[in-house]
């Protein structure tokens, strides 16, 4: 006979992986009994935040628009980009399962837009876009847990895991302790942490600018619990950072496409379009800092349209100014001291210490491109060369501190099994989401990489907790 517990599973964190694994034990047995702890007095985490983009291949909603698509193809991409700094065999689970999840949360009502978008570098569109972006997906996702009974304990932040046997048997939080079958942690990631950012993400502190875009409740309590129970921790130093300009913490996805880039050189060294995943990759390989050059006329032009022109136009998104890139904005930072502003490209490269004749040969190679009607070194869309040819100059500097999420965690198994050190099976322990390492690589892969992760994840570890929490306790 099992021993009396206070609850079937126990799930650490209320985002898209948790709520996601809230659903699976009842889905195993319609008796069993869950817990959602969640450390803030709201449902949701990041997720809630979030565009809820979500990567999936070969469901229903590409066949509907006539998209040849197949977790084999999602996975050879994925890896790929990656270069195979992955664990393979959960990233294979990961492209098997997204699709699947996503048909899924289209089931359990979740509305997707009849146009899917590139998340970064494949050849087919496998990025499904929700109505009402991530807060519509976590409301679907909590009605569903409420419906079947889930309970939830709101502003109960757990402090530490029970272990008996070697085995996890519940949680702790302050006086309080629950005793549970299996506990799934489903925490977040640590981006409002600076100590753990630090230790665990260097490359985006290492910027200075380092600022995050997520919940206050991602503050890598997975990573304490991990060192109690001695579970291996991976992924370091992986995330997802946006390009930024130290203007106003607002978050901009994508530069504007119309900006030129150059790096310390004074040269430039990419399509200014490419996706964001790999931009942050691009832009580190430069010494992690980039200058955008511009001039009156574009920021004029780029201010009268009235809209941001960035290359990837999210469906249900409104279309609105750039925040940071329009006159009003650079006016302010022209004098706050963060864009520079010259009468010449002499003058405006020795004002960030660049080569005076680099930026020159580079600004006249970007007009000769616009004279050709294509970009002749980068291939950047020409709808969005724009010459730099009428003073005053401008400059800013741009450095990869947006953080976006974060990717180190509990290192897991295929089946959301947490490992411990040596690389066994901790029992009684499952992770997903972004407290989950191993799975987003060092390239992100676009759009919809990491909430497909936390779905696709978050089912795997809810119905391995329930199997093996259920395993011993009569129906
Ligand atoms: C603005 C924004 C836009 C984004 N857009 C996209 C997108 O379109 N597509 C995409 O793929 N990714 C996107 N991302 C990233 C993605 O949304 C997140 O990585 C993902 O939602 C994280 O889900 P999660 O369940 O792992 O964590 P969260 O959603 O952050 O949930 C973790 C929960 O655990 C709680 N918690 C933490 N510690 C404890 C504790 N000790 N005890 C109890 N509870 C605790 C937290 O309060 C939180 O509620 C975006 C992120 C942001 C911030």
């Amino acid at each position: 006979m099992a021993a009396e517990r206070d609850v079937d599973v126990l799930v650490v964190g209320s985002g898209a992986a948790g709520l996601s694994a809230a659903l699976g034990p009842r889905e195993a047995r319609p008796s069993a009994s869950v817990l959602v702890a969640e450390s803030e007095g709201i449902v949701g985490g990041s997720s809630r935040l979030s565009g809820g983009l979500t990567m999936g291949a070969g469901t229903r909603y590409q066949r509907a628009l006539g998209i040849d698509d197949d977790a084999d193809s999602l996975f050879h991409d994925y890896m790929q980009l990656n270069q195979w700094k992955v664990e393979s065999a959960v990233v294979r689970r990961l492209c098997e399962r997204a699709g699947p999840t996503v048909e899924w949360l289209g089931d359990l009502g979740v509305e997707f837009y009849d146009q899917l978008v590139f998340a970064g570098d494949e050849h087919v569109p496998r990025v499904h876009c929700p109505v009402g972006r991530g807060q519509a997906v976590v409301d679907v996702l909590a009605r569903q847990c409420r419906s079947e009974g889930v309970e939830f304990a709101l502003g109960r932040r757990v402090d530490r895991l029970l272990v008996e046997d070697g085995a996890v048997v519940g949680v702790g939080v302050g006086d309080d302790t629950i005793t549970a079958g299996a506990v799934v942690l489903a925490t977040g990631g640590f981006g409002n942490d600076p100590d753990k950012l630090a230790r665990f993400f260097p490359s985006a502190a290492a910027t200075g600018w380092a600022w995050y875009i997520g919940a206050d409740g991602s503050r890598g309590d997975h990573l304490d619990l991990a060192a109690q129970v001695g579970a291996q921790v991976t992924g370091f130093d992986r995330g997802l950072r946006l390009l930024h300009a130290d203007f106003a913490k607002i978050y901009e996805a994508y530069l504007p496409g119309w900006l030129v880039l150059v790096n310390r050189e004074g040269r430039r060294f990419c399509d200014e379009t490419a996706p964001y995943g790999i931009m942050d990759g691009l832009i580190e390989e430069q010494g992690a800092v980039a200058y955008a050059v511009f001039d009156q006329v574009a920021l004029d032009d780029a201010t009268a349209a009235g809209v941001a022109r960035h290359k990837q136009k999210v469906p249900g998104s409104t279309k609105k100014q750039s925040p940071h890139w329009n006159t009003d904005i650079v006016e302010a930072m022209v004098t706050a001291g963060k864009v520079h502003r010259t009468d010449t490209i002499a003058d405006l490269a020795a004002s960030f210490g660049l080569p005076p004749a680099h930026l020159q040969a580079s600004v006249a190679r970007v007009n000769a491109s616009v004279d050709a009607g294509e970009d002749l070194d980068y291939l950047k869309d020409p709808k969005f060369l724009q010459p730099i040819a009428a003073g005053p100059f401008y400059g800013a500097e741009i450095r990869p501190a947006t953080v976006c999420f974060t990717a180190c965690g509990l290192r897991i198994d295929p089946a959301a099994q947490v490992l411990d050190e040596s690389g066994h099976p901790l029992r009684g322990l499952y992770a997903a989401g972004e407290s989950a390492g191993g799975v987003v690589g060092p390239r992100y892969v676009g759009s919809g990489n990491s909430y497909a992760n936390c779905v696709t994840f978050g089912r795997i570890a809810g119905a391995s907790a329930a199997a093996a929490a259920l395993v011993e306790q009569p129906a």
